[in-house]
């Protein structure tokens, strides 16, 4: 019999119901009894919905995130957690998020929290130091084991592996993370063999660090750590996921384990030589459906392509989706909006798991006895194939008439920069904002009046209109040099242009959880991607007849569209985005026609596109680049292209960052106090700079001298008259009480840079370092 497993179910709940419980309880609304028994009610469902399986995962549901319930399972808790009262809830919340619950006014710093793999979920990264030490507290573990006893279900617990567990973390004291493993394998020890006595059986170790480029020290430390954990009493299925092993493939075959598990949609080409490499005894555990996207799985050929695995390894042979479901929405039923045709291509967590038992039904005895199934899931899959709505020839001949002069400027930066202060003179430090203004419960109550029914087209256009007019004024009042419309329309900036772009689809509840209790709802990249008219043109025009001041004119990236979205799998990410490049495209010359002299094309996720392993980067790069010149380079010199990034990070990138000819980048660089402008120092960066100087994640108002310090700093590292003055990133998060005053700091501060930088009138050009 073929068994089927899962990785790990979306914990968050179909209707979110886990944030809404943290959410409650953190304002101290709700008791941590309540917030515990929500949370067994929840493992509880999610256990009914994978009734049909031969094992469930347990502590795969996490109250905030697995990797900081593994810190706290290995008792690897850092010491300020304990700088307060409290039980160990209060503990855990304040690592996760800087404080506990309800009256607790006791806030230390959070853990840092960084990107899962390549994926837009984010887990606390554990912390070591060189006198780290472990002890095992199985108490949440405990819990769950005797749930699942008591449900009847039969769970496989699901923890992450000693040397993934270590390759996640950061060393605060720069020692070696592997010096550790001598002292946390006894206690990876202890834990199976506690395992063990509770009776379980099978244990998941997810080891998806093998799937990166590992040193020669942590492959050994592989070989070593396991062969430690042999003969602890439980089996062990090692699991992999998120790409291929490729060098490292061997050496995961040859780990002392039970079993292994490949991501067989991002490795499938590797299963065969696994075969070879596994021995007789061991379980091969294929994940056969994809745990990273929307679409349905193509049964047939996935059966094609299994059946004589199966005929191979026979009772070895396990299935399951490619890694945790965590990535996907939860469930399908309910989406009564979707159009019925896209909705018929799709399959969430709970359809996931369906294709899985018919796979397995399939396997064992024979296609006939889920024939109807089959046919259903063909016709789906032929239908999505052949259907009209994913291609138009009209997006194929545009993408064939696509050449590399399309994305060139005409004249280089030196050139565009005079012609642009020919055409608009801004004075040295030349202050701007990166977008959005502050999201009001006024402007949130006309969007849900509208898309209630309650506000027709006309009068939530004037209510947008509204605030649009307000944000201008506000601006013109603080002195601002280059101004925004301030985005009030929009509610997200993939989804607003997902809206209005054909080949996208939108869900109800299709939530996903980036961390803690904060979800994000992917749009659905289904078809050739078409821009019937433009987007864009008359908010940005209507802000513009409100001031002499320039408008700059804001756009969503391709890049940023693409990495936000769950897209097709069926042609490669690089030809959808140049589709989304040339939508990009046609609304930034319409910007241009329609007279606005600065554009901004935002590219917030450039970075989180990066593959795992370097060897694919500049690939990626190449297009990513390619994409996003293509959107922003038909323009005339006259105008100006910015483009904003909201991280931190740029030593790495940093040629594919100016290889995007930007006349103007905005960063985020206030928390790391300018030291980030260290890579666009080094790398002699051409073009003009905004590094942030309010950082608008908190709501703390910076003072005047604070910015003129760190722009003070930048212009040490960038020649002065390449520098403008602006926040790290968009304020639709903060109220206005915090932005007026921070702003007016800001264009204060910028006034005083311009006295000290002296002399300098006729324009931005003759400015120097002060
Ligand atoms: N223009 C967007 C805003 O200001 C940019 C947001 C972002 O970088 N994430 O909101
Ligand atoms: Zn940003």
């Amino acid at each position: 019999m073929t068994i089927t497993h899962n990785l790990g179910f979306p914990r968050i709940g179909a209707r979110r119901e886990l944030k809404f419980a943290l959410e409650s309880y953190w304002k101290g609304e709700s008791s941590a009894a309540q917030l515990e028994a929500e949370a067994a009610r929840l493992r509880a469902q999610h256990w009914r919905r994978q009734a049909q399986l031969d094992f469930a995962p347990l502590a795969d549901f996490s109250l905030y995130d697995h990797v900081l319930d593994m810190s706290f399972l290995l008792g690897n808790v850092p010491e300020r957690a304990h700088a307060h009262e409290g039980d160990a809830l209060d503990r855990y919340f304040r690592i996760a998020r800087g404080r506990a619950a309800g009256a607790d006014r006791g806030c230390v710093h959070a853990g840092e929290m960084t990107k899962w793999f390549d994926t837009n979920y984010h887990y606390i990264v554990p912390e070591f130091h060189a006198d780290t030490r472990f002890a095992l507290d199985t108490t949440t573990l405990a819990r769950q084991l005797a749930e699942a006893r008591a449900l009847g279900v039969k769970a496989k617990p699901v923890l992450i592996g000693p040397l993934t567990y270590l390759w996640l973390g950061k060393s605060r004291d720069a020692s070696e993370r592997l010096a550790l493993l001598a002292r946390l394998l006894p206690v990876y020890r202890a834990l199976l063999a506690w395992l063990a006595a509770e009776g379980v059986d099978w244990v998941q170790l997810d080891e998806p660090a093998l799937v990166t480029e590992l040193g020669e020290d942590w492959r050994q430390a592989y070989a070593l750590a396991y062969e430690a954990l042999r003969g602890s009493g439980v089996k062990l299925l090692l699991t992999t996921y998120f790409g291929r092993l490729e060098e490292n493939l061997a050496l995961a075959c040859a780990l002392p384990v039970d079993g292994l598990h490949l991501d067989a949609i991002q490795a499938r080409h590797e299963v065969d030589a696994a075969i070879g490499l596994l021995g007789a005894d061991k379980v091969l555990s294929l994940g056969v459906v994809d745990g990273r996207n929307v679409w349905k799985t193509d049964l047939h050929a996935t059966l094609a392509w299994l059946e004589p695995v199966q005929r191979l390894i026979g009772e070895r042979l396990w299935i399951a989706p490619s890694c945790s479901l965590l990535h996907v929405p939860v469930d399908l039923a309910g989406e009564e909006k979707l159009d019925p045709e896209i909705r018929s291509w799709l399959a969430f967590a709970a359809q996931k798991l369906e294709e899985l038992s018919v796979l397995a039904t399939a396997l064992d005895h024979g296609r006939s006895r889920v024939q109807e199934a089959l046919v259903e899931n063909a016709a789906a899959i032929d239908r999505r194939r052949a259907s009209p709505r994913v291609s138009n020839p009209e997006v194929g001949a545009a993408l064939a008439g696509i050449t590399l002069a399309m994305g060139e400027r005409a004249s280089p930066h030196p050139v565009r920069s005079a012609a642009q202060a020919a055409r608009l003179p801004l004075p040295p430090y030349p202050t701007t904002t990166i977008g959005s203004f502050p999201q009001t419960p006024e402007i949130r109550a006309a969007r849900s009046r509208h898309r209630r029914g309650e506000l027709d087209a006309g009068a939530y256009e004037d209510a947008m209109r509204f605030e649009i007019a307000r944000c201008v004024r506000e601006q013109e009042a603080l002195g601002l040099d280059v101004l925004v419309h301030g985005e009030a329309e929009r509610n997200d900036m993939v989804e607003y242009f997902g809206e209005q772009l054909e080949g996208y689809a939108f869900t109800e509840a299709g939530w996903v959880q980036s961390y803690g209790s904060r979800c994000v709802k992917p749009p659905i990249l289904y078809g050739d991607i078409r821009r019937p008219r433009p987007m864009t043109v008359a908010w940005t025009v209507y802000a513009q007849s409100l001031t002499d001041k320039p408008m700059k004119g804001m756009l969503t990236g391709p890049v940023t569209m693409l990495n936000w979205s769950f897209v097709r799998d069926d042609q490669p990410r690089a030809v959808t985005c140049r589709q989304l490049a040339l939508a990009i495209r046609a609304e930034v010359l319409d910007l241009e026609r329609a007279g606005v002299p600065i554009i901004q094309i935002d590219e917030a996720a450039l970075r989180e596109g990066l593959p795992l392993r370097r060897a694919q980067w500049q690939d990626y790069l190449d297009w990513a680049v390619g994409a996003f010149r293509l959107a922003a380079n038909g323009v005339r010199d006259t105008t100006q292209i910015h483009t904003h990034m909201c991280y931190s990070e740029f030593n790495d990138i940093i040629a594919a960052i100016a290889a995007l000819d930007a006349d103007v980048i905005t960063i985020e660089t206030s928390r790391s106090n300018m030291e980030l402008l260290d890579a666009f120092e080094s790398f002699n960066y051409p073009n003009d700079i905004g590094p942030g100087v309010y950082d608008i994640h908190t709501p703390n108002v910076p003072a005047q001298e604070q910015i003129v310090a760190l722009m003070r700093k930048a212009a040490r590292r960038i020649p002065a008259r390449r520098l403008w003055v602006n926040p790290d990133c968009g304020l639709k998060t903060r109220n206005w009480e915090e932005v007026l005053p921070a702003l007016r700091n800001m264009v204060a501060a910028a006034r005083a840079l311009r006295q000290t930088a002296g002399h300098a009138p006729a324009g931005r050009a003759e400015v120097t370092a002060g």
